[in-house]
């Protein structure tokens, strides 16, 4: 099976890479691939991805879209579908680590979870659609160099490191985009 990554993120073509690549040739559309994130939900945001994916993609492929973030509680679920673009249109990871850090300022609540929405969509149109979250809290710095994005800044439940201080496929074991691959695969039905 091909599958097409409708995502121009390096960081997570590598962990979908890691995670699939040993039961499909899995490839990237690219850095340049840039679809209007103006969903309200990570639903319609990675149904918007993967449509046009879809559009360009060879009949043979599968196309996967991801479209996830971290939803913070004591800020009321942001940034969520706004993750990538916190601190602003052309943030860097580091701008957006910076910018949670001043919102969380003096708060002491900082029970948070990363959420990931999943859509594939084969020629025929026939649809997949999974889920994975991984709940976790906000340190006060940032450790570890591993991942992308907040893994520096995210505690998972039950850990004292931070994501970016796991290894990949230890991340990958508890990490939203690990479960909602699963999830994927069983679909799929690509042997566990
Ligand atoms: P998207 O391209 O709109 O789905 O952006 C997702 C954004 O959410 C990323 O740019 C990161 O800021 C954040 N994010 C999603 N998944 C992860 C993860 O696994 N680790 C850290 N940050 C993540």
């Amino acid at each position: 099976m091909n599958i097409l990554l409708a995502t121009g993120n390096v960081g997570k073509a590598r962990e979908f890479e890691a995670m699939l690549g040993g039961h499909a040739r899995v490839e990237s559309v690219g850095p340049g691939f840039a679809v209007e994130e103006d969903g309200t939900s990570f639903f319609q945001n990675a149904l918007k991805k993967a449509q046009a994916a879809r559009a360009i993609a060879d009949s043979d492929v599968l196309v996967l879209a991801d479209d996830s973030g971290l939803a913070v509680h004591s800020l009321g679920g942001r940034p969520g579908v706004h993750s990538a673009r916190f601190a602003g249109p052309d943030a860097s990871d580091d701008d957006n680590c910076r910018a949670l850090l001043a919102a969380l300022d003096g708060v002491d609540d900082r029970r948070a979870a990363f959420v990931c929405v999943l859509v594939g969509i084969a020629a025929n149109q026939v649809f997949s659609v999974t889920c994975g979250t991984c709940s976790g809290d906000i340190a006060h710095t940032q450790r570890g160099s591993h991942g992308f994005g907040y893994d520096p800044l995210f505690v998972p439940t039950g850990m004292t490191r931070a994501m970016a201080e796991l290894l990949p496929e230890q991340k990958h074991a508890i990490s939203h985009r690990g479960r909602a691959v699963r999830r994927f695969a069983a679909q799929m039905g690509f042997p566990a």
